[in-house]
């Protein structure tokens, strides 16, 4: 590839990475809250993810174990997001689902390793969950990789936090 041409591509992959996030930016979610109210109502680990798109350590939630039927709500809104019964062991460190619940997630590009993924986010509050790959089991073929703090697991039978607003 001569320099030039080099340099044209380059050019053209770094206009898609701005319009991408340009294009995240302008997203409007449901539910709006500033900084200073999310930090209030959730914990530093979790603000780090849902906000501030961070990856928790790998094998360090309690929800990688949990394996009772329930709901798991987001951290955040609590708004409910996956069903237990869509869980599995992926063998990751981080709770997984083949699917999420209808209309629950929305997802964007992201380049944070450079190379593109899928990253999924609460369609209600707009906080970072995790990121979806193609490796997953039958039906749907999804692994949705799920950072375990930006949940919170309500068993079968307890009712469901009443969404914040
Ligand atoms: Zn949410």
């Amino acid at each position: 590839m001569h320099r030039r041409n080099l340099f044209r591509h380059l050019a053209g992959w770094m206009a898609a990475i701005t319009s991408v996030r340009t294009a995240q930016a302008a997203t409007a979610f449901p539910l709006k809250k500033t900084e200073a109210e999310w930090r209030k109502l959730v914990s530093p680990n979790a603000y780090a993810v849902l906000f501030e798109h961070g990856t928790e350590r790998a094998g360090t939630s309690p929800l990688n174990a949990e394996k009772r039927p329930g709901t798991y709500v987001c951290a955040a809104c609590h708004l409910p997001v996956f069903d237990a019964a869509h869980k599995y062991e992926s063998g990751t460190g981080w709770p997984s689902f083949w699917q999420h619940l209808p209309g629950a997630m929305g997802t964007s590009t992201d380049f944070k390793l450079i190379y593109p993924r899928t990253e999924y986010h609460c369609a209600r509050c707009g906080g970072h969950h995790g990121h979806v790959f193609d490796d997953g089991p039958k039906p749907t073929g999804k692994r949705y990789c799920n950072n375990g703090v930006a949940l919170a697991f309500v068993p079968q039978g307890q009712p469901l936090p009443a969404l914040r607003t």
